[in-house]
């Protein structure tokens, strides 16, 4: 059996990220990367945006080229899935067999797309986005089709629709929630979303759900029910409702485990077994802006935690501590939210929705938690976050921040 220094469990961003990461820490010890995907690792946030559209190639996808695996050490197995981890002994069993020990090990094993459970659901023609496969078949599809239902009115289902509605086709959107992109966006910001949909051709069906798909060789019709019923006419479905972490692996090692399914890790990004780190889309760690766990399926963090496990794995000891961040774009909109926006009362809008350079800074119980930015001035950004940070009093800053004469970086104590 052949035993690695450090052996990481998936190949996506957070994977990559602690390979560079143990390296920075330590130039010598072996490294082995598991990947149950048939590629070298990859960023997902194309995928829903320029690839799905066709505006940007594999080549700008792939976070490092095969050469500098090589070049750093880092024996990739691709195409292979670990089955089990015996923590006792320290070793991984992958799917054709082998056995592959370790030192230091780093699940960093993401999650998969769901699917809605109803009738008609893995019909041809009815896809979730997850992987290139995944956004290579509704690239395809799109090219055979002319009415799309998107359901769910989170991210990725605002930015496929927004992207097969680039791509001509005519586009339904059907979601739970009573608007666009609810909980997060204030109630200003999904008007204006929903205004801008609705200007590029995309209908929009909130507090809707598919409860059936209908067709013989693949689907045609879909019947969609909230306080009224709509049969659409269809060829082609993408389901954005979400993901399930792939956490078999770090269950089945007895890790302790997040009411929400996550991996249990400390500052450190250490699970309970001191030998076994996680990062990523599975890691729920302490916070210290907002002193409470959190747990996001976010590219940022996927980037940053896994560089920092990476270097904590090969001795640094540096606790995570980075603000939690994502960025999204739809149609002509592109926002990028620093903070913990899972509960929030009061925002306070600063500068013009009319005019595409706005900011909503979210507060909690009195506190700021967030800042949701769209086309606001660059050197605004790092006083940005240096605000969440502070997390100053709504008393204190509400006026002060409506005022775009008040320079930010002011407001920061
Ligand atoms: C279409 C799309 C668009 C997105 N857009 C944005 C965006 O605009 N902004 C943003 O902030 N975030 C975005 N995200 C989210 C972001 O991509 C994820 O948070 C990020 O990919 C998480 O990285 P990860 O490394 O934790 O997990 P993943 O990227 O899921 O990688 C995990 C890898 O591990 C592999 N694996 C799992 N189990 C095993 C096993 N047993 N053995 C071997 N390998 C295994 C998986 O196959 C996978 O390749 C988007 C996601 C998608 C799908």
């Amino acid at each position: 059996m052949q035993t690695y220094k450090y052996l990481i469990v998936g190949g996506g961003l957070a994977g990559q990220r602690a390979c560079e990461g143990i390296r920075q820490a330590d130039a010598e010890g072996s490294i082995a990367l598991v990947a149950q995907e048939d590629h070298l690792p990859y960023q997902r946030p194309p995928l829903s945006k320029g690839y799905l559209r066709g505006q940007e190639g594999l080549g700008q996808l792939y976070l490092k080229e095969e050469a500098y695996y090589a070049q750093n050490g880092v024996a990739v197995f691709s195409g292979a899935r670990v089955t089990g981890i015996d923590s006792a002994a320290r070793n991984v069993r992958i799917d054709d067999g082998r056995k592959l020990g370790y030192e230091r090990l780093l699940l960093a094993t993401g999650g998969h797309a769901w699917r809605l459970p109803i009738p008609g659901n893995d019909l041809p023609g009815v896809h979730t986005l997850r992987t290139i496969e995944d956004a290579n078949a509704i690239r395809a599809a799109a090219q055979e089709s002319k009415r799309a239902l998107v359901v769910g009115g989170s991210f990725i289902g605002c930015e496929v629709a927004s992207s097969l509605a680039q791509l001509g086709l005519a586009v339904t959107m059907a979601f739970l929630e009573p608007r666009l992109l609810e909980p997060i966006a204030p109630l200003e910001l999904s008007d204006l979303l929903h205004a801008r949909y609705e200007r590029n051709g995309v209908r929009i069906l909130p507090g809707h759900t598919p409860e059936h798909l209908m067709g013989r060789e693949k689907v045609e019709r879909a019947a969609v029910r909230g306080n009224d019923s709509h049969l659409l006419e269809v060829d082609l479905v993408v389901m954005g409702v979400g993901i399930r972490l792939n956490t078999e692996l770090a269950r089945g090692a007895g890790l302790e485990m997040g009411e929400k399914g996550a991996v249990i890790v400390d500052e450190y990004l250490r699970t309970s077994d001191p030998h076994i780190y996680a990062a990523g889309d599975v890691a729920a760690w302490p916070d210290p802006t907002f002193g409470k766990r959190l747990r996001v399926d976010h590219w940022d963090v996927a980037r940053q935690q896994g560089r920092r496990a990476g270097e904590n794995m090969a001795g640094a000891d540096r606790p995570y501590t980075a603000l939690p961040y994502f960025f999204s774009d739809l149609f002509d909109l592109s926002f990028e939210v620093w903070g913990d926006l899972t509960a929030w009362d009061q925002t306070v809008l600063r500068g013009s929705m009319d005019e595409n350079r706005f900011a909503f800074y979210y507060f909690h119980q009195g506190r700021m938690v967030g800042v949701l930015a769209a086309g606001r001035p660059a050197e605004e950004r790092k006083p940005m976050q240096a605000l969440v940070r502070a997390r100053p009093a709504y008393e204190n800053v509400a006026g002060k921040l409506r005022d775009e004469t008040v320079d930010l970086g002011a407001l920061v104590v």
